[in-house]
């Protein structure tokens, strides 16, 4: 066979090569009409089945407790209620009883009448949840027609798991020898995405059908980090990522044991590292790892499928699970960065980007605010303004603030800047007096001043001097006015830009929860003089890849740290 990429969308971090394990899919609805006298027994498989998938989600959902997984416990606790809601044990009894389907279909058929009217409500929670209602669908159906088996176990070893889509539980129930996921759609957001990221299982949703013609049993190579699935892989290939694997394995159990040393460079530089999440299990595994508290809540991914304006009750429900866990810790919410590839079904046509789309719509703003001060109130609060382009931005959040801090005797929290268009670099000394921190996006400031699409395969290279010396500029103005800089773009976790960001004086990385701990120990390798020369030479490079040549003997310290 020979090689095959597809492209996707990372749901989970990492790398992970195993054998395609396909997952049973629920089977297909069969529309052959049962006879009159197979009906009742047919009905009582039926719902003895859900009651079965109630009991084994309750059960899952007890160990997980157990196991201090309280919010994976919660989404099933959803599966369970469904598959013991009355009104559901109704449609599916009669669906057997009157229509004259069999066990399986009417299951199919119903879970699913349920699952879309969840989709059609338009609150990205539900829809969610519906997600989850296709997954008990499965889990049911499988069962009333005998199959007890949650996947076909037709491969030994190293698994992939490849499906359509998942459901918690089904990521929840895996073997322990899935390495990774592949899926065809699925979001990244999605409740399947939360519990891999917790299990630390790379996962690619979005691949598309194509991932459902591969054959069970054939190598694959899932890579998070690239985005990508690589079907058939050459020998080559398999031997590289293997060794990336071991040693990314290696360096975690090394990482972690020195999760509580202080992050100072080894010449006594004190360099903050913080965490970036959208969900309450990122932020326990960032907490774990040793983050100094969360530099980036991205805030617009809950709400990618709403159909209006979060309300103040959608944003707390959001919002509380993980402030909650950030109690006297730094906790840097970001205001809604919709537009672009987040812009959800409400806003499509609408032109404009992060804050320029929020002061269109005061209220939308405002009921954001209420909800982050109200949660966030026991924490360090930072809150961080998306795509800035100019000072009056700043001021007009600014203003919309205060009253509401007024109202509630709350204290007005720190407000910072994301640095993410060139413009606001260029712009960084007269930003800079307007507030309290920046963030620099190097995801976004590399695409728009390279002029290159973020998500190619193999990233953007932050390295580039275009953009170190709008780093460069940024850094200087923040600390003449006397404010700290955090990078909290991909490129604070690159083993090739982070060094050169600690030698630019950026105070602060903020990186995936996966790579906290790496990048702790790797703070603690670099000496912060010599990183300084070599990013200032970076500054004067004409070319990404001279840069990568300067910076060869800084990542070496890092290879070195493990
Ligand atoms: C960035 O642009 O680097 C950034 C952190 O924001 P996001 O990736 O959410 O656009
Ligand atoms: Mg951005």
């Amino acid at each position: 066979m020979t090689e095959r990429v597809l492209a996707g969308v990372p749901a989970s971090p990492g790398i992970a090569f195993g054998r395609v394990r396909l997952l049973d899919a629920a089977g297909e609805v069969d529309r052959t009409v049962l006879d009159e006298s197979d009906r009742p027994d047919a009905a009582t498989r039926a719902l003895d089945a859900l009651a079965q998938s109630a009991r084994e989600l309750e059960e899952l959902a007890v160990k997980l407790r157990a196991e201090g997984r309280t919010d994976e416990a919660d989404i099933l606790d959803a599966g369970t209620m469904m598959a013991e809601d009355p009104v559901l044990l109704e449609a599916v009894e009669q669906a057997v009883l009157t229509r004259g389907l069999s066990a399986a279909s009417a299951i199919l058929v119903e879970v699913e009448s349920a699952a879309t009217q969840l989709d059609m409500i338009g609150d990205p929670e539900l829809a969610a949840r519906a997600a989850d209602v296709r997954s008990l669908a499965r889990r049911a159906s499988r069962l009333a027609s005998g199959h007890r088996d949650h996947a076909r176990r037709t491969t030994s070893g190293d698994a992939i798991l490849v499906a359509a889509d998942l459901g918690p539980a089904d990521v929840i129930e895996l073997d322990g020898d899935v390495r990774g996921i592949a899926l065809a759609v699925g979001g990244v957001t999605g409740h399947a995405a939360i519990v891999a990221r917790g299990l630390g299982l790379p996962m690619v949703v979005g691949l598309g059908d194509d991932v459902l013609t591969l054959n069970d049993g054939e190598p694959v190579i899932v890579d998070a980090d690239r985005k990508m699935l690589i079907a058939s892989p050459d020998g080559e290939r398999i031997d590289a990522v293997r060794e990336k694997i071991a040693a990314a394995r290696d360096a975690h159990t090394r990482a972690m044991a020195g999760r509580s040393l202080p992050t100072v460079t080894r010449d006594g530089r004190a360099v903050r590292v913080l965490a970036n999440a959208a969900t309450p299990a990122e932020v326990r595994a960032a907490l774990e790892a040793g983050a100094d508290g969360v530099g980036l809540l991205r805030t617009e991914l809950a709400f990618l499928e709403a159909k209006h304006w979060p309300t103040v009750a959608e944003h707390r429900r959001t919002l509380e699970p993980m402030l909650a866990q950030l109690r006297g810790l730094t906790a840097t919410v970001r205001l809604l960065d919709f537009g672009g590839d987040k812009t959800p079904p409400f806003l499509k046509g609408v032109h404009g980007r992060g804050v320029e789309l929020l002061l269109e719509d005061l209220e939308a703003l405002e009921s954001q605010l209420e909800a982050i001060l109200e949660t966030g109130e026991a924490t360090e609060l930072r809150v961080l303004i998306p795509m800035v382009t100019e000072p009056g931005q700043v001021r007009a959040v600014r203003a919309t603030i205060e009253p509401i801090a007024a109202r509630r005797g709350s204290r007005v929290p720190l407000v910072a800047a994301m640095v993410e268009v060139p413009a606001a670099a260029v712009m960084a000394d007269r930003l800079a007096p307007e507030v309290g921190m920046f963030s620099i996006g190097t995801n976004d400031l590399t695409s728009f001043q390279l002029g290159i699409d973020r998500t190619r395969p193999g990233g953007s290279p932050a390295h580039h001097p275009a953009v170190l010396r709008l780093i460069a500029a940024t850094v200087d103005a923040a600390h003449a006015a006397g404010i700290p800089v955090e990078v909290c773009g991909e490129a604070a976790s690159s083993p090739l830009v982070m060094p050169l960001l600690v030698g630019l004086a950026v105070d602060e990385l903020s990186v995936g929860a996966a790579a906290v701990a790496q990048v702790r120990a790797w703070v603690r390798a670099l000496d912060f003089v010599g990183a300084t020369t070599i990013a200032r030479r970076a500054l004067d490079a004409e070319s990404a890849a001279e840069v990568e040549l300067l910076a060869r003997s800084l990542r070496a310290l890092l290879d070195d740290a493990g």
